[in-house]
Order: structure tokens, then C-alpha cells, then sequence
């Protein structure tokens, strides 16, 4: 499963950055061209972490909408689908956001 996978190669980063500190919040960007469910992913990632010292940690998920610049009219627009097209018709657009999956932050448990 998609969601499965994009968990494992969080819980990789998280662990790196976490070095052996107990985690409790990790936080992660979404890009909307992603295409994975929230609630679906954060499921995954209890069933990754389980039996890993990042177990009982919990992951927040932002939603990153998918936006495009046109080039033409030079409007921003928040899109619904993977067809990047201006409401104006053209398709000279540039993404500027939806493509996000990134780390942002981790919430550690003072020692
Ligand atoms: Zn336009």
C-alpha cells in the first residue's frame, strides 16, 4: 500500500533525527498531488511504528493544496484535480505547491 510506504520512509527520517529521543508528535507536510488520505496514512504509520522505539508517536498531517501560477493571466488558483489548467483556459501555469511531502517537525518528550 502506497500509504505504507511513504510511512516507512518518514519513520527512516524521523529515527535519524531523532536519535534515540523519544518522539511524540511528528509533523508532516502533504502536497494534495500526493493523493493519500490523511486518516489513512496516519493508521500507517501506527502500524509502522509499532514495536520501533517511535511507538506511541503520533503523526500530524497538513494538507498542502494543490496551487498553479499562470503564466498567461498570473492568477493563483487552488486546484481540485492533476490537470493543471488556469480557469482562464490556459495551461502555461507553473505549481507552485502540491507536490509537498516533507518532514516538518518533531515533537520530542523532555528527558
Ligand atoms: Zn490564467
Amino acid at each position: 500500500m502506497h500509504e505504507l510506504s511513504i510511512c516507512a520512509a518518514i519513520a527512516g527520517i524521523v529515527e535519524q533525527h531523532a536519535e534515540g529521543r523519544p518522539v511524540e508528535i511528528v509533523r508532516i507536510d502533504v502536497g494534495h498531488l500526493r493523493q493519500v488520505v490523511p486518516e489513512t496514512l496516519q493508521y500507517s504509520w501506527e502500524l509502522v511504528v509499532a514495536d520501533t522505539p517511535l511507538a506511541g508517536s503520533v503523526l500530524e498531517v497538513n494538507h498542502v493544496p494543490l496551487v498553479v501560477r499562470c503564466d498567461a493571466c498570473g492568477e493563483s488558483t487552488e486546484l481540485d484535480t492533476a490537470v493543471l489548467r488556469c480557469p482562464c483556459g490556459s495551461t502555461d501555469v507553473t505549481l507552485t505547491s502540491g507536490e509537498e511531502l516533507l518532514v516538518r517537525s518533531l515533537e520530542l518528550v523532555d528527558a
